[in-house]
């Protein structure tokens, strides 16, 4: 049985030290957030995930979900545990009080979420889609709708699905057909939808499909998709359960990882056209469904960060146990050791360690910085961050769930033989992981919605003020007195010195070579998230080691993540200084080549 112990400290120490209460405490609405209602909210958080979720996950893993006769079912034990953390209140944690949300910040939902995905990441989806849903309806559906919807999906008595893909219509969804007519006070669509999350489960009564599909004569293209409710069973006028949509679960996808999560083939209108309610106005639903896009991307960042945690977890205690190979003791005199002290592995525990604290740092902060987006007092500070939480949103889908990739793939390695052998478990994280980088927008687009929209299009201002607080940062650490750590400080200096140049070359090609700016984009993306990780570790290095002398908080930690942050430094900020190469040297080649050099 999988056990797994999150990293509830780590987290803490985040929220506490980098984004600090009394920041949360300014925010509207927030100034009951303390310490020590978090502390118990971490606490409680992680004994669910471990207790409740962890025992799960080889399960789902194993058993997957069932289709039979039109009927999905989730893995045994799920929907028990969907019910319980359900009933704890877990899943609305920054829903909207109005509707029987708790009003807390998204900082710590995004907590809870890891410390949920780090042990069983499958079962969170569809919660996560339906928190998503909220942020869609909650800023585009008229006031009834929102009456009749956002208490049943806040209270996860309804989950909520997200309907974009169709076969020919992946990426680019401006492609997808499904069609929606005007049929007095709804529409009727039809239509195929492919890879549908939860289309279809037990978890609950009802599911509220969000649809995107076409009217008749809509313009073609991105222009032209309008956003429809679409409930498996329809609303009868007193708020009860009628009768069944005209809509079915065609059937569930074989896959890679995440077993426990069913993905659907759906059909809408088999027998005259599924009824769907507008949302917001005909030809502007893409707009509405990025709402929703945009909360599920960064919710999807915390998935990796999750991943990563229980891949360390599961690689260190194994590097504790497994006898291999020899080490000299006091004396000198061979004596055998455990795997974790031999220095290379040593190094990819550091490796694993420290790349999953800069990612949780990054995903923490990208919530914060979204919560003072929507809750800041001044609007000029709600305007400035959530323009700050555009720019961070690419990075934190695709930074966080590439690096969770490599961390889970590093902890096969430790595991020598045992790691490709399913037992061990260790595989399971980077197979459920690898859908990451590619739900939700593939990374690839991520990194050109970074450029093209986060960037070109203000002129990088955005992003200017972002180094410019960076910046400012560097000079008052290194006028810190005694300052231990300038030589760390130099590197992060270093890596936003070439973020500069970088975000310059770019601007200065986005007007000559667009193909150039879309092949470098990868590229720029890898710079920008590295050199922001950089900055989040270096604060907590400062931290630290203010709170050594100070003599507050466990030492041992403090020391510990002083180590870490020097590890992450170290270790990966050289990668930004050869990035910037490739980027300034390696595209024009990559121009230079065609489909005809594949077939040679
Ligand atoms: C398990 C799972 C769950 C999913 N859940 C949902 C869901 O709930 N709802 C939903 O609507 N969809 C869902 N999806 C679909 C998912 O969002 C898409 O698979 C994803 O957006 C990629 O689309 P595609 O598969 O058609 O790949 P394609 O669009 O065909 O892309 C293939 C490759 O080409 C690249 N590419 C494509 N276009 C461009 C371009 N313009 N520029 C540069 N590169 C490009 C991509 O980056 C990718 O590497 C799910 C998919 C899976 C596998």
């Amino acid at each position: 049985m999988q056990t797994n112990a999150p990293a509830i400290n780590d987290i803490s120490f985040i929220i506490r030290h980098i984004i600090g209460y009394e920041n949360l405490n300014a925010l509207e609405g927030y100034t009951d957030v303390t310490s020590d209602m978090v502390d118990v909210m971490l606490a409680e958080s992680g004994k669910i995930s471990s207790e409740v979720l962890a025992p799960l996950n080889k399960i789902g893993d194993n058993l997957g979900c069932t289709f039979e006769n039109g009927v999905v079912r989730t893995p045994p034990g799920f929907k028990e545990a969907y019910e319980q953390v359900n009933s704890g209140g877990w899943f609305s944690l920054n829903s909207d009080t109005d509707y029987g949300g708790q009003g807390l910040p998204l900082t710590l939902s995004t907590a809870v979420q890891e410390i949920f995905d780090s042990s069983n990441m499958a079962f969170g989806l569809i919660p996560l889609l339906s928190n998503s849903a909220v942020e869609l309806l909650s800023a585009h559906a008229s006031n009834s709708q929102k009456d009749i919807y956002l208490p049943n999906i806040i209270s996860g008595k309804w989950a909520t699905t997200m309907n974009l893909t169709e076969p020919h219509a992946g990426s680019d969804v401006g492609a997808l057909r499904t069609k929606a007519v005007k049929d007095g006070n709804h529409y009727k669509i039809t239509g195929e939808k492919i890879y549908i999350t939860g289309g279809e489960h037990d978890y609950t009564e009802n599911i509220i499909h969000l649809v995107l599909a076409r009217t008749p004569g809509a313009p073609q293209g991105n222009k032209g998709i309008s956003l429809f409710i679409v409930p498996k069973f329809l609303i009868n006028e007193d708020s009860t359960i009628g009768q069944k949509n005209d809509l079915r679960c065609v059937s569930i996808e074989q896959k890679l990882g995440i077993h426990a999560s069913p993905t659907c083939v759906m059909a809408y209108g088999d027998n005259g056209g599924a009824i769907g309610y507008l949302v917001g106005k005909e030809n502007e639903g893409l707009a509405c469904m990025f709402t929703m896009m945009n909360m599920a991307r960064i919710c999807v960042g915390v998935q990796g960060v999750g991943i990563a945690q229980g891949a360390y977890n599961q690689a260190r205690d194994y590097a504790n146990n497994r006898v291999q190979g020899t080490r000299p003791d006091a004396k000198g005199k061979k004596r055998p050791a455990m795997i974790i002290e031999h220095p290379d592995v040593k190094r990819m525990l550091m490796d694993m360690k420290s790349k999953t604290e800069s990612i949780r740092a990054l995903a923490l902060y990208t919530s914060y910085c979204f919560d003072v987006s929507k809750r800041h007092p001044i609007s000029e500070k709600r305007i400035q961050f959530s323009e700050r939480v555009s720019l961070l949103t690419p990075i934190v889908k695709a930074w966080a769930t590439d690096k969770a990739i490599k961390i889970a793939d590093i902890g096969i390695q430790i595991h020598g033989g045992m790691g490709y052998i399913e037992e061990s478990g260790a595989s399971q994280y980077w197979r459920d992981a690898r859908i990451t980088p590619i739900y939700e927008g593939t990374n690839g687009i991520q990194a050109i919605d970074l450029v093209n929209r986060k960037i070109v299009r203000d002129n990088g201002k955005s992003l200017f003020l972002l180094i410019e607080e960076i910046e400012e940062n560097l000079y008052n650490f290194s006028n810190l007195e005694n300052n231990k750590f300038s030589d760390l400080g130099k590197l992060v200096r270093e890596s936003v010195n070439t973020l500069s140049r970088s975000t310059v070359f770019l601007l200065n090609q986005a007007g000559i070579d667009l193909d150039l700016v879309e092949s470098a984009a990868r590229v720029f993306l890898d710079i920008l998230g590295s050199t922001v990780c950089a900055w989040l570790m270096l604060l907590q290095a400062g931290s630290c080691e203010k709170l050594l002398i100070a003599k507050n908080l466990d030492p041992l930690f403090l020391e510990s993540k002083i180590k870490t942050v020097k590890h992450f430094l170290k270790w990966q900020l050289p990668e930004v200084l050869a990035l910037e190469k490739i980027l300034l040297e390696g595209q024009n080649d990559l121009s230079l080549v065609s489909k005809k050099d594949f077939d040679v």
